[in-house]
């Protein structure tokens, strides 16, 4: 179920709620996401409550506390907390986190309100900290890279070599150039207001979809079952039994074509969560529903995701595949 309503959202922040009280040990990323459904529900007040709960912890109890202070952040700024917000961010800057995340979300925030120098400062320091020359760029960086991308092409930059590292990286079918054109968004010679304002509300909804994918870590997961998973589970369970879950061989290489397709539609923030089948079983028992109903299983996978179980996907080509053969991921499942 996708939330779409106010009301539904606050269900979901309950649900999550709930959920984080029965697993205690994965609260952090089960808060992230109640706040990310409060702040859609428009309850922005409650969802800087749970920012605050996971910061008042004592730090090492708190895995991501700069992405926590950057959501909490631009929570903030979206309600007439501007002040707040700002000395918040200012301290993320101090600080220095060696995480793509808090950075994407700092600099989103003052893309957001129209602070286009101060997004590009953010961005440039985070890219000084995070690339590496001559390495592979992680995905999470890639996405400092296209905004620092956007940001530069919106303030009429000239291109720079982290520029063309940007265009060189982007999958998209539309090229970043295209994309970011502020041509597109100010052209002067535009005699139809109406196109400009669609414009600048794609721009914007472009923005949008990359915070509100941050803002709730792996929204999309797939479920892998480890091979004797697998055949514990189609052997207590033979109603799963389908095209999908068959041989442990043909169902790994059905989540990874399942997951380029996502990836080439556009859907931000995949993972892959691995189930276990006592695991399964309490997931059952706990929603009151039968193992063997082959509707629990996006469910399962859903809950697993927040709880902050998802590895994400795709890894570094030269990395461990996901699929645990040990193999690097160019030259297992990651074959082009
Ligand atoms: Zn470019
Ligand atoms: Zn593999």
């Amino acid at each position: 179920m996708r939330p779409d309503t106010p009301a539904d959202h606050i269900t979901e922040a309950e649900r999550l709620l709930r959920t984080a009280a029965q697993y205690p040990e994965d609260h952090e990323p089960l808060f992230l996401q109640a706040a990310a459904h409060l702040e859609l529900a428009g309850d922005r007040a409650r969802a800087t409550g749970l920012y605050d709960q996971l910061l008042s912890a004592p730090p090492t109890d708190t895995a991501n506390p700069y992405l926590v202070k950057a959501l909490k952040a631009a929570n903030l700024w979206e309600y007439g907390h501007e002040a707040e917000a700002r000395a918040i961010i200012d301290g993320i800057r101090v600080a220095g986190p060696l995480q793509a995340a808090p950075w994407q979300i700092v600099a989103g925030t003052l893309e957001a309100h129209d602070e286009l120098e101060a997004a590009h400062d953010v961005l440039q320091t985070a890219l000084t900290l995070l690339l590496a020359p001559g390495e592979e760029v992680p995905y999470a960086t890639q996405s400092l890279l296209t905004g620092r991308h956007r940001v530069r092409r919106l303030m009429g930059h000239d291109h720079d070599a982290w520029d063309e590292l940007a265009d060189a990286l982007s999958t998209a079918n539309v090229s970043l150039d295209e994309l970011h054109d502020p041509k597109r968004l100010w052209s002067l010679g535009s005699s139809d207001p109406g196109e400009l304002k669609a414009e600048i509300t794609r721009l914007r909804a472009e923005l949008g979809t990359y915070r509100a994918a941050l803002s709730r870590p792996f929204p999309v997961a797939v479920l892998h079952w480890p091979e004797a998973e697998l055949a514990e589970l189609l052997d207590a369970y033979p109603s799963l039994a389908d095209e999908e879950y068959t041989t442990h061989t043909e169902h790994l290489a059905r989540l990874e074509a399942a997951l380029r397709d996502l990836h080439a539609g556009g859907t931000p923030n995949l993972g892959i969560v691995a189930g276990t089948v006592p695991s399964y079983e309490a997931f059952a028992a706990s929603e009151a529903a039968s193992p063997a109903d082959p509707n629990l299983l996006p469910q399962y996978a859903t809950t697993l995701a927040a709880r902050g179980r998802a590895i994400p996907w795709p890894p570094a080509r030269s990395a461990a595949c996901w699929c645990g053969s040990g193999r690097a991921y160019r030259e297992c499942h990651g074959v082009a």
